[in-house]
């Protein structure tokens, strides 16, 4: 287990270090921020759909390495998705992150996102690396409003 723990730690620092799709998108379909005052981190959330699917994802902003590498592997995952299958990836993110799923009966649809399994074991950092999913979903419901983890 201990190799394993390295790998997800390898592409956390990866993630955090060189961000995917980590830039300003021009007539988005959706924007919205996500806050987290506990840790400080601050992300813009930009959502382009292509039908009923997902064509694009982008975001800016600061915050910890968690919130910044789970924002940018959130983009590069979602990225096709349709709307269905996006909430299914929030559910199941979320389950794992607090330990209410277990990452192991779904290796083959997490892929790089079974990373944050060891979250679980951190609860003051679940909220940094569900920040960038909660702001997607409230993209997904119309939302309006900034999202804020308190
Ligand atoms: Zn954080």
């Amino acid at each position: 287990m201990g190799e394993i723990r390295d790998l997800y730690q390898e592409v956390i620092l990866d993630h955090n270090k060189h961000p995917r799709n980590f830039h300003k998108m021009e007539n988005a379909d959706s924007t919205l921020d996500g806050y987290n005052p506990l840790c400080g981190d601050h992300y813009t959330f930009y959502l382009k759909f292509d039908g009923d699917s997902i064509g694009e994802v982008s975001f800016e902003g600061s915050g910890c390495a968690i919130s910044k590498a789970s924002a940018s592997i959130m983009s590069t995952v979602l990225k096709g998705k349709s709307r269905e299958e996006a909430e299914t990836m929030f559910e199941l993110f979320t389950g794992i992150v607090t330990g209410k799923i277990d990452p192991a009966e779904h290796i083959a649809e997490l892929g790089k996102l079974a990373a944050f399994a060891g979250v679980s074991e951190f609860p003051v950092r679940v909220k940094c690396a569900t920040l960038p999913w909660h702001t997607m979903h409230g993209a997904l419901q119309g939302k309006n409003d900034n999202i804020s983890t308190e």
